[in-house]
């Protein structure tokens, strides 16, 4: 039976949320979308992955709430609305009216509001959200093309979101009093008629008291690191049984594809380590719209499926603005992420199961290729990045799908062997004993051609 449901406003803050959960042993599943089927129960997590970040706010209540119905089906009995540990919300933002929604759904009578992801570098003092040492208003964030961030104060960003209404503030010496003295300030709250709260925390420990005071609560809200310490909770309370339930990865083939569409300065890091490792394809906008996508495609047909090629658009910022001068910002992304989902099909067709993808948009447009909608969560390559698996007719698949900032430079190399190759029959069987899903199993040997020298030899 599901435990805990959870609605995340963008693709890879919902895969950051389900790696935090599945990184404390948990079965973790993650809907690509307003699921179509009903819920099966079968994980302790369900998170549905919606795109409502940017949305009106109509839109995003309207979907958050389909959402929300679909995860009381599942049987959840705790729910979690998470957006980014930025915030990216401004006053006429959705977080504070979903929220308000989700808890008027659920008859609640207060909810907190906890961004801060200390591994990160994202920590909330006296509401005010910092950015490593920056408050937000001072952090790269205030020039966010879409939310710029121009307050750094939760507690005045939400209240027009709220039409108004009252936000209180659990701050910093309450947290680091303990769980009961955060219970008592928010009942203290609540008797005021204060339903929205921002908790300040500053590291994983205060995260863990706001998480223990909060288990009754029906809703929380935050970034994905508040979610962190609750299978232990669930634990402690007889939710779940005692040993680790996690999720078994499947036996994969080995043939794998690394697609890059992100252009942050990560990514092409990432790119610039990974080229010398394999074959790899660059991706130009301007070409794909002159010549079509049928140079890439033969590149790619010709390539050995145990290389693990790397198919790549990221650009540097004047080679990003040339092709959206000529193409138009819109054309030049959609392009992009065309010709990736044309080579994804490719892969998948030629038999490859191992996918590594670097953006969220991009990694939006490779799982929608692939005609994915559920993945179940593995292990974390990176904080925020998690192996994650998904079945097709063809048998199972996985994709480690990467918001552009992610992971270190060395994250498709990382993200590939992190994966257990499949030994050969004749090879020893080295598999640790932590991968009991492939111990035992391999692949046979290469038929060997007749040779021969040796059939001359006595
Ligand atoms: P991130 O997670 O870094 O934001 P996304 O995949 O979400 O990455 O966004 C990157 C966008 O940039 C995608 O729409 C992608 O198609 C587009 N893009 C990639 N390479 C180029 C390029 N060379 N020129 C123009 N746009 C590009």
């Amino acid at each position: 039976m599901t435990i805990l449901g959870c609605i995340a406003d963008d693709f890879t803050g919902a895969t950051d949320l389900a790696g935090l959960l599945a990184r404390s042993g948990v079965s973790v599943s993650l809907r690509l979308g307003l699921p179509e089927s009903a819920p099966d129960g079968i994980a302790d997590v369900e998170v549905v992955a919606l795109k409502s970040r940017m949305s009106p706010v109509d839109d995003a209540v309207t979907e958050t709430r389909a959402a929300l119905d679909w995860l009381q089906a599942s049987g959840a009995r705790q729910f979690y609305w998470k957006y980014c540990s930025t915030f990216d919300s401004t006053a006429t933002g959705n977080i504070g009216p979903v929220a308000e929604a989700l808890l008027a759904d659920l008859g609640g009578a207060q909810t907190i509001y906890c961004p801060a992801f200390p591994e990160n570098g994202r920590r909330v003092f006296m509401g005010n959200l910092f950015v490593g040492r920056q408050p937000l208003a001072e952090s790269p964030m205030k020039d966010h093309p879409l939310t710029p961030m121009q307050d750094s104060d939760l507690t005045r960003l939400l209240a027009p979101q709220l039409g108004g209404a009252p936000v209180g503030l659990i701050d910093w010496p309450t947290v680091a009093k303990g769980a009961d003295a955060v219970r008592e300030a928010l009942a203290d709250l609540s008797a005021q008629g204060v339903r929205h709260v921002v908790t300040d925390a500053v590291s994983d420990a205060d995260l863990e008291v706001i998480a223990r005071a909060t288990s009754d609560l029906p809703l929380l809200t935050g970034g994905s690191a508040l979610a962190r310490p609750l299978p232990a909770i669930w634990r402690e309370a007889g939710l779940l049984d005692g040993a680790a339930t996690g999720f078994q990865p499947p036996v994969l083939p080995k043939g794998a594809v690394v697609l890059s569409g992100s252009c942050s300065a990560m990514t092409r890091a990432q790119v610039a380590h990974y080229k010398p490792l394999a074959p790899n394809y660059r991706l130009d906008p301007l070409a794909l719209a002159k010549d079509g996508f049928a140079a890439a495609r033969d590149w790619f047909a010709a390539q050995d499926p145990d290389a693990a090629v790397l198919i790549y658009a990221s650009a540097e910022p004047d080679e990003v603005r040339r092709a959206q001068a000529e193409l138009g910002v819109a054309r030049a992304g959609d392009i992009v992420e065309e010709a990736l989902a044309q080579i994804a099909r490719d892969a998948r067709a030629s038999g490859r199961a191992r996918f590594v993808v670097a953006g969220g948009e991009t990694s939006g447009a490779v799982a929608r290729a692939l005609g994915v909608t559920r993945l179940m969560i593995g292990k974390e390559i990176a904080p925020g990045v998690p192996w994650t698996y998904a079945e097709d007719s063809q048998g199972a698949l996985a994709l480690a799908l990467k918001s552009g900032n992610f992971g270190a430079e060395s994250f498709f190399a990382d993200a590939l062997a992190a994966l257990p190759p499949l030994r050969r029959c004749a090879e020893p069987a080295t598999t640790p004993a932590s991968d009991p899903s492939v111990a035992g199993v391999c692949i046979p040997p290469p038929r060997a051609a007749p040779n021969p020298d040796r059939a001359a030899r006595p």
